[in-house]
């Protein structure tokens, strides 16, 4: 008989845990930044060459290694940063399992350099495939070198899945990026293949560091976020929509510090801009989540860049609440006080002109959080309102007067009218402006339980629909209340209209309603009620704006103006188009040959 159990040996259980903790070359960088950081670096360099394969150098000015650590760092399970069982808890390091270094090792060919400056010399080993190759003494300043060459020489099946070096380069650089956000007290240099792509010195805030490494353009778009409920805070930045990326990279997380790429925080965001930006565009933002270490765990994955929340729900709401607060001046779901409060003494735009001043009565708490995507049922009372949690409600007590402090031109054929502030001139698609300050109002209104004014019909319209169309409608009697129309059911698929809202205008009902049923039974079918309530009011402000071909008066213009301000001076329409183009005069100037 033969054994066939064996305990495997140490370069195998590296080989193996290398698997977990360094999946590309990324990976590799991540750790070796992320340990010159827990050494108190204060400037870090990084040169990469043929997408991290041929070499990853990481340079740090931290504590360095004495010559007994620097053996013992190369071993599994060997940290500085970890003693017992109760450090688990709330560890405020980057890594801590203590197996980077030896995995790492195993995979490739490695150099440490190392010297904490006390020891008469530094420090310098060489491994290859987890065997130790050399090590010598060396003269060293301060700080550490780690050099990682020939990544995955000797696993092949990993090496055939990496991707173009320009790919795994990029995730590297977007990485960079990432931690320089994270660490502004850090000077971080970027290289590949010698050529500098990051070069941030140390400063002092955050915002200095978005100056270091955005450009002009995007740095004019940010908007603050700075949000709190409860012991959690949000801060940082998001760009100012219809500024946008194509991808989801262009949002950078951050949980107590810590990057993070966590899908219940993507959502949060996604939803905040849903009515904000166009489908298949993306936000740029920077956000910081600090919250109690005991209400995070980031111990998820050995990648670390997926957290789990004690609180998901509380969560989810400070981002969705946050983001849309530095973006419109209001919470995504605010109380219906504050808001109201800026409402002008009298309305003048058509929506507004007709909102009465109903005031619903303020409630002042209420313990319930809303759930991260299901909303209520269609049939049931509007949430209640949280009790106003923001901790900076910009918006609310300083209106914006972005679009009200322009000066209006005139009309060009089409919607579009032209408008001038002090270094841009301006052309506003009118349509779109009106339909956002419309959808604003309408989601207030459908929140608040109503608010506009109903003109009888002198005739009542049969309205007639399938089975299917009816119980569409039926669901969404109470939107229609909420938006001024008197509708009742009629038989058992048919209805009448007894009454419509004043901003309605003249349109020809039963294809006004064909269009509404139609998207009720579009959304509805999706799944979210609150996302399909949503589509219904955006399809009514559409069809109800201002028709384009309508001239606008100056006074006119100007009260759009002034709602679009008191809505939230968003910029573009409930379907993400811009509302504006903008032509800085500094441009215009620059084109006309002048200084
Ligand atoms: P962990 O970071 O999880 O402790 P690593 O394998 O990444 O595990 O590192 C092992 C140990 O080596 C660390 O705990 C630390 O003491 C030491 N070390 C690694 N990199 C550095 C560095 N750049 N400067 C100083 N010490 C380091
Ligand atoms: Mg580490």
């Amino acid at each position: 008989m033969t054994n066939r159990i064996t305990v495997l040996s140490e370069t195998v259980i590296n080989r193996i845990a290398a698997g977990e903790v360094v999946e590309r070359p990324v990976s590799v960088v991540k750790e070796l930044v992320e340990n010159s950081i827990d050494a108190d670096a204060t400037s870090v360099q990084v040169d990469i060459e043929a997408g991290g394969r041929k070499l990853i150098r990481v340079r740090d000015d931290g504590t360095g290694m004495s010559r007994d650590d620097a053996f013992l760092a190369l071993e599994r399970h060997a940290t500085s940063k970890l003693r017992t069982e109760q450090d688990l808890v709330g560890v405020a390091t980057m890594g801590f399992r203590g197996e980077a270094l030896a995995s790492i090792a195993s995979v490739s060919r490695l150099r440490l350099l190392t010297s904490d400056g006390l020891d008469p010399a530094g420090t310098e080993v060489v491994i290859e495939g987890g065997v130790l190759r050399k090590s010598e003494y060396v003269g060293l300043g301060r700080g550490t070198v780690v050099e990682v060459r020939n990544l995955f020489f000797n696993v092949t099946v990993r090496r055939k899945f990496l991707k173009a070096h320009a790919t795994e380069a990029g995730h590297i650089h977007e990485f960079i990026t990432k931690l320089a956000l994270a660490f502004p007290g850090i000077a971080f240099m970027y290289r590949e293949n010698g050529k500098l792509k990051v070069d941030a010195p140390r400063v002092n805030s955050t915002l200095e560091r978005v100056h270091t490494l955005y450009s002009r353009d995007v740095r004019d778009n940010l908007m603050d976020v700075e949000f709190s409920s409860g012991d959690a805070r949000l801060y940082g930045y998001v760009a100012r929509p219809p500024y946008g990326r194509s991808t989801m990279r262009s949002v950078q997380t951050f949980v107590n510090g810590r990057p993070v790429r966590d899908k219940l925080i993507n959502g949060a965001i996604t939803r905040a801009l849903s009515n904000l930006m166009e489908r298949g565009r993306y936000p740029l933002a920077v956000l910081f989540l600090e919250l109690p270490p005991e209400q995070v765990d980031v111990n998820v994955h050995p990648q670390k860049a997926e957290v789990r929340f004690v609180n998901p729900q509380q969560i989810f709401n400070v981002i969705l609440d946050g983001v849309h607060q530095a973006l419109t001046g209001a919470p995504f779901n605010p109380p219906p006080g504050p808001r109201e409060r800026i409402l002008p003494e009298r309305p003048t735009t058509p929506v507004a002109r007709h909102v009465q001043d109903r005031r619903p009565p303020v409630q002042t708490d209420s313990a319930q959080s809303r759930a991260p995507a299901p909303a209520p049922p269609p049939t049931s009372e509007p949430p209640p309102p949280e009790p106003a949690r923001g901790e900076s409600p910009r918006g609310l007590e300083e209106p914006s007067n972005r679009f009200s402090s322009l000066t209006f031109l005139g009309a060009l054929p089409g919607s579009f009218v032209v408008l001038h502030s002090e270094n841009e001139l301006i052309v506003m698609d009118h349509h779109a402006a009106h339909e956002r300050v419309l959808f604003e109002d309408l989601k207030q209104c459908d929140r608040t339980g109503g608010g506009f004014e109903t003109q009888d019909l002198l005739i009542p319209q049969v309205l007639e629909f399938s089975v299917r169309e009816a119980r569409a409608l039926a669901l969404h009697l109470d939107l229609l209340k909420n938006a001024g129309f008197r509708v009742e059911e009629f038989g058992e698929k048919d209805f009448v209209v007894k009454g419509v809202p004043v901003w309605l205008g003249t349109v020809d009902l039963e294809e006004f309603f064909e269009a509404l049923v139609e998207v009720m039974l579009d959304t509805g079918v999706k799944g979210d009620p609150h996302r399909g309530r949503e589509e219904v009011l955006k399809n009514m402000a559409c069809r109800a704006a201002v028709k384009e071909t309508k001239a606008m008066h100056p006074e006119e213009m100007r009260a759009l103006l002034r709602d679009l301000d008191r809505v939230g001076s968003i910029d573009v329409c409930p379907h993400g188009r811009p509302i504006t183009v903008r032509y800085p005069l500094s441009e215009i100037r620059r084109k006309m040959g002048r200084r």
